[in-house]
């Protein structure tokens, strides 16, 4: 990777991939003034970020875990970013009531710094009156969390001035080239100066293959349920495992399933039955009253998934020039330099929470292409590494060979 340390002429980037990570660069990038050129392989929000709803709330942390937390992080600049005109239209702050059940009560108190202010804890009297309709249990409630609808938004990222969308343009390989990269796509080959993934994890060559040094990313299948229009009886969004949102339309959004190694995208029956059994579970007098499952829509997609749950995020080395570098080091020694290159940077890897962290991804990214001190503390973007499985394979000796 580029290690030159000097002024970078160039602020021409291309994109690949027009979910909400690809949409969150290219704005993040074309605000700093850079010419981002997206492409995506079909439509934007075609993968995971195309769903009717998306869910904006962090998952607390206790109170010193917070300051390193990427997605507390994350949910307070996604907030400050939605409050823009251009955006603001299509976040709507029903608040997130976070609803007590004895499996799974968030250990959130008042030692957290963000209490009194960011959230705090309701009994079921205040949380029946916030949802609009009789709640049995206690919940921890964030006014400032709500529902975000992602074809409007992703409309709204890539429309910016500065960011031209090439959809109908999969990008099958990607190679070293004099200043930049050779993109092979399907519309032909094309030259970039520097290039952020963002395409989640799908494909064959960008992906490069399944051995030692491929970038590990799992899929995780998912269905959201949503009931007809205007069967709509709450006011704000009540998580418990899963989650039941008001939609624009009227509707209910109950999410969702969470399937690990099942990559089909089929909507099926015993999916809508099963987010429905969830909510059941909890509140049973309220899933007595929706339409029946047998009349529900809803959308099935994939959540790409690391090891450790946290995105691939900053620079990635080249991976077939990381590999031979690395089979010619000892595990142990210093660690590896990797080939010079034009930047190559990830953001991969959101699993279920996209919509909330991918925004200091793409500054992260923005910062390291500009090659500025990252605002994003040293030792998050450190867990962040891309390159962090390659490290962990190398010193676990899987790449060395021997010379004989
Ligand atoms: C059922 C379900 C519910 C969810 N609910 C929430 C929620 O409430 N809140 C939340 O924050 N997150 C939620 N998530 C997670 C969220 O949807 C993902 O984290 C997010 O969409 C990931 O965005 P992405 O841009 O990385 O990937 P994607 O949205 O999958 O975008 C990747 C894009 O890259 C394109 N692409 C792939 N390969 C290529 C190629 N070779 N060339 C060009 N383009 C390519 C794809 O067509 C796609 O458009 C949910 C996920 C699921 C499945």
């Amino acid at each position: 990777m580029s290690g030159s340390g000097q002024q970078r002429p160039s602020r021409r980037v291309t994109v690949i991939g027009a979910g909400i990570a690809g949409a969150s660069v290219a704005w993040t990038l074309a605000e700093r003034g850079w010419q981002v050129r997206v492409l995506e392989a079909s439509r934007a929000g075609a993968g995971g970020s195309g769903n009717p709803v998306a869910i904006l709330y962090p998952k607390l942390v206790a109170a010193a875990q917070t300051p390193l937390h990427l997605q507390s992080m994350a949910f307070l600049q996604a907030l400050e970013i939605l409050r823009d005109p251009r955006l603001a239209p299509h976040f709507r702050q029903t608040g997130v009531l976070w609803l007590d059940q004895r499996k799974q009560k968030a250990d959130i108190g008042p030692d957290h710094p963000w209490w009194g202010e960011q959230v705090w804890r309701v009994d079921a009297a205040e949380a029946s009156r916030l949802a609009g309709l009789p709640l049995p249990m206690s919940a921890l409630w964030l006014p400032h969390a709500g529902v975000l609808r992602p074809a409007g938004l992703l409309a709204a990222l890539l429309a910016r001035p500065g960011i031209t969308l090439v959809e109908g343009c999969p990008v099958h390989d990607l190679q070293p080239a004099a200043d930049g990269w050779r993109l092979s796509t399907a519309l032909g080959e094309e030259h970039a100066d520097a290039v952020v993934l963002a395409h989640a994890g799908a494909t064959g060559a960008l992906h490069a293959g399944n051995d030692a040094g491929a970038l590990p990313l799992k899929p995780v299948r998912g269905q959201v349920s949503l009931t007809p229009a205007g069967t709509q009886m709450l006011q704000t969004t009540l998580c418990y495992g899963g989650y039941l949102a008001p939609v624009a339309d009227g509707g209910l959004c109950l999410g969702a399933t969470f399937q690990p190694g099942r990559s089909d995208t089929d909507i099926t029956h015993e999916d809508h039955l099963a987010n429905a059994r969830e909510l059941e579970a909890l509140l049973p007098a309220l899933a007595a009253a929706l339409p029946t499952p047998a009349i529900w829509q809803g959308r099935a997609s994939l959540r790409w998934q690391t090891p450790d749950y946290l995105p691939l995020a900053g620079h990635l080395p080249w991976l077939p020039g990381a590999r031979r570098t690395l089979a010619a080091q000892p595990p142990g020694a210093r660690q590896p330099r990797w080939d010079d290159h034009a930047p190559l940077l990830a953001s991969l890897g959101h699993g279920a929470k996209g919509f909330t962290q991918a925004w200091p991804v793409a500054t992260l990214i923005a910062d390291l292409l500009e090659e500025k001190t990252p605002v994003m503390p040293t030792a998050l973007a450190e867990r962040l590494r891309p390159d962090r499985f390659l490290l962990r394979d190398w010193r676990r000796g899987l790449f060395w060979r021997q010379p004989r």
